[in-house]
């Protein structure tokens, strides 16, 4: 680890102008706010992050969890994965996101893990985290090591010849089937970016992660309100029961009307560059009866453009099953 400065934030204002000065909210940044620190100082003892500077945001006020005047919910973005995951209102009206947050890392690290900082989170590609192998995403231009090395674990949508690597996230996958919106404090004010674009993918500027600019702090994100009668289902697969990343997994909002599917949201973790949602697969439910071969066609549908490397074939069986399985969940509980 190399040595750094700590500052200490005491207003929003203050937070973004010190971030401000980096160059790049990216990858290579040399200004970062530190959250809860479980990934930023893991990347930082690997030398993978060489900030010159850190920004504390943890004294900010934006850790509250509040139902917002449309009947929506706001979740600040130092509100801590634990606390979100037992939130009344998040169990009650949003259980993919709960059970989404409880399917990750330890309760150790939900309890220091923010809101802000898992949307942030790094891919968990064994060559981005080691400073000796060629990673575009790490150094661009060096070259991508998971293409015909160790690339089990790794991406098969969403890929590009220069980076496979996949978004680790749990709770971002959940977010992304709630339709959240993020909240964003920037040099220029506030604005707003649905989660559906926010992330990048990988393309020929792996580097480029998401849409954030020097400066930009998250601040909340938003979910709106659910439509009546929908239920949320979140189904992860990985190698052990617990304390792993997922292989494939699943976040599905549904509601059923007479015996048809009148509101569906599909998306996947573990198997996309960015957290995935499959518009498709949505398609192809929507206005349809909730029937086990529905299901398999609009899994079939979701993986059509998988791109599977030289180790991670299984996985596009892998998530059409998780697919099925946590669609079959959602209309038994709808
Ligand atoms: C052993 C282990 C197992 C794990 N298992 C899982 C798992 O199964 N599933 C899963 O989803 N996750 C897992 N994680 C990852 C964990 O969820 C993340 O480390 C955590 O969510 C990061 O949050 P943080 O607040 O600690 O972020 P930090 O480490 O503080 O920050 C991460 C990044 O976000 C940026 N950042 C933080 N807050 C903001 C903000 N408000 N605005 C702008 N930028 C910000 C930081 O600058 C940094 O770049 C695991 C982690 C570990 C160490
Ligand atoms: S998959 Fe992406 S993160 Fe992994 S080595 Fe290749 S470029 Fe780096």
């Amino acid at each position: 680890m190399e040595l750094f400065e700590l500052v200490t934030a005491s207003t929003i204002p203050d937070a973004v102008k010190a971030q401000a000065r980096s160059s790049t909210a990216q990858n290579g940044a040399n200004v970062r706010f530190i959250a809860g620190g479980t990934n930023l100082i893991d990347c930082m003892k690997l030398n993978v992050e060489r900030p010159k500077e850190l920004v504390d945001i943890n004294g900010l006020p934006l850790d509250r969890i509040e139902k917002t005047a449309d009947g929506g919910l706001k979740i600040g973005a130092l509100a801590r994965n634990a606390d979100v995951a037992q939130d009344a209102t998040v169990r009650a009206q949003y259980a993919v996101l709960s059970q989404a947050l409880l399917s990750g890392a330890s309760p150790q690290l939900r309890n220091m893990a923010t809101t802000g900082g898992n949307l942030l989170q790094k891919t968990r590609c064994v060559y981005y985290r080691d400073i000796a192998t060629g990673c575009n995403k790490r150094e661009p231009g060096s070259g991508c090591s998971a293409i015909g090395g160790y690339n089990r674990m790794l991406a098969i949508l969403g890929t590009s010849e220069h980076c496979i690597a996949t978004n680790p996230s749990d709770q971002n996958v959940a977010l992304m089937a709630l339709d959240a919106v993020v909240h964003i404090e920037g040099v220029k004010g506030e604005r707003t970016v649905p989660i559906e674009e926010f992330y990048l993918v990988p393309g020929s500027t792996p580097q480029l992660e998401n849409i954030l600019q020097p400066g930009d702090l998250v601040a909340h994100v938003t979910l709106p309100k659910m439509p009546a009668g929908a239920k949320s289902v979140y189904l992860k697969l990985r190698d052990r029961a617990s304390y792993e990343f997922a292989l494939a997994s699943a976040a599905i909002v549904m509601k059923q009307n007479s015996g048809r599917i009148d509101f569906i949201r599909v998306a996947m973790g573990g198997v996309g560059t960015k957290p995935w949602r499959s518009v498709e697969a949505e398609k192809m439910l929507l206005g349809k009866p909730a029937t086990a071969s529905n299901f398999a066609a609009a899994a079939e549908g979701a993986l059509h453009g998988a791109k599977p490397q030289s180790q991670n074939g299984f996985k596009v069986e892998l998530a059409k099953r998780c697919l099925v399985h946590a669609m079959g969940q959602a209309s038994q509980s709808a």
